[in-house]
């Protein structure tokens, strides 16, 4: 199994987010992706730089307007003469967190103030001078991962940083910004007709969720810690089951604060079944490691074990699979969960 990454993806450094009234450091460190790669190292997987993909893959789940604000709004924002470090709102716009509404029209204002609101969801995604830069080279490397898998590997894992699952279609959030799942997604529909995501980060994959609400030939999955008291809060419910033609191809699967390994593989399980009823052709799996119980944003109870198990399950559903990176921030664990997955999910013979 193949590997992929580019340096470039570590320039991205944020400084700052919002959590409960107070600036704090962020979570999402540059130095989580040495630690990962160091854990690819391990077991022998070899790492690859993805190819300049362009815009184009992108643009097939993302709107336009919203990608022009990612690739100018910093130097923008740096123009204004009381600009902070970074692009952060400081003021809200009105979301309607309705599943089945269709994408937004562009921002009317042409302020980047303004449009900071409109296309920054939350204080998890400031925009400093690289973001872009490693947004555009993270989704890269989930393309360089799908390309190895359509041109007949088994398997590829894109060490995607900044994460994607939280990034819909025009809108960043939660240190998301191009949702690399669902560009991987839309790009593995090139060759095959029915294609699952399945996200396992603790977090509701809310953005591949909204990116593929309305489809029946991308069937999306997410288990995640029950949202009415957990980010993204206001999506992830077992109600949320997709809207029109995608009526029955959204699964979400809440669980319980407190939930261990027992509880997390059960819906994992649960999800597989999905995942074969729906015939699936090829797999996009979103993996986070922040549901491990050290985790500092975690509220559930895994330990590193339960990583051995979910990447056994998931070989065993025996399809293609492209593995993408989400969260997990405790650095001193995601390593071994990471170890601890491809053990599970790589045959002997190439462990
Ligand atoms: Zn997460």
């Amino acid at each position: 199994m193949n590997a992929f990454f580019t340096r470039a993806q570590m320039l991205h450094d944020p400084l700052q987010f919002m959590r409960m009234g107070r600036i704090a450091e962020c979570n999402d460190l540059p130095s989580r992706t040495e630690v990962l790669l160091d854990a690819l190292a391990s077991v022998g997987v070899s790492v690859h730089e993805p190819a300049d993909y362009g815009l184009d893959p992108l643009l097939a789940v993302h709107a336009p307007h919203y990608l022009a604000f990612l690739h100018d709004a910093y130097t923008r924002w740096s123009a204004h003469a009381q600009a902070g470090p970074e692009v952060l709102p400081n003021v809200s716009y009105y979301l309607n967190a309705r599943q089945e509404d269709q994408m937004r029209s562009p921002c009317r204002s042409t302020s980047i103030v303004g449009q900071a609101a409109f296309y920054l969801g939350d204080l998890a995604c400031p925009i400093g001078p690289h973001t872009y830069t490693s947004a555009l080279r993270s989704a890269h490397t989930a393309l360089a991962a799908c390309d190895s898998v359509l041109g007949g590997n088994r398997a590829a894992y894109a060490l995607c940083r900044p994460s994607g699952h939280h990034a819909h279609s025009d809108r960043a959030a939660g240190f998301c910004y191009v949702n690399n799942a669902a560009v991987a997604a839309q790009h593995l529909r090139g060759k095959f007709s029915k294609v699952a995501t399945l996200d396992v980060d603790i977090h509701h994959g809310d953005g591949t969720q909204q990116i593929f609400y309305r489809r029946d030939d991308v069937l999306t999955i997410s288990m995640h810690a029950d949202p009415t008291e957990y980010y993204p809060y206001q999506t992830g419910y077992a109600d949320e089951i997709g809207f029109g033609e995608g009526e029955g191809y959204n699964l979400n699967l809440p669980l319980a604060h407190g939930s261990g390994n027992a509880e997390f593989l059960a819906a994992l399980d649960q999800a597989g079944q999905a995942v074969t009823t729906f015939g699936a052709e090829v797999l996009v799996l979103s993996l986070g490691f922040d549901a491990h119980k050290q985790d500092p944003l975690s509220v559930l109870e895994l330990d590193t074990d339960c990583f051995y198990e979910v990447g056994r399950r998931i070989q065993a559903l025996n399809l293609p699979t492209v593995i993408v990176q989400e969260g997990g921030y405790a650095i001193d664990e995601i390593g071994g969960c990471l170890r601890a997955f491809l053990r599970g999910f790589l045959p002997a013979s190439i462990r």
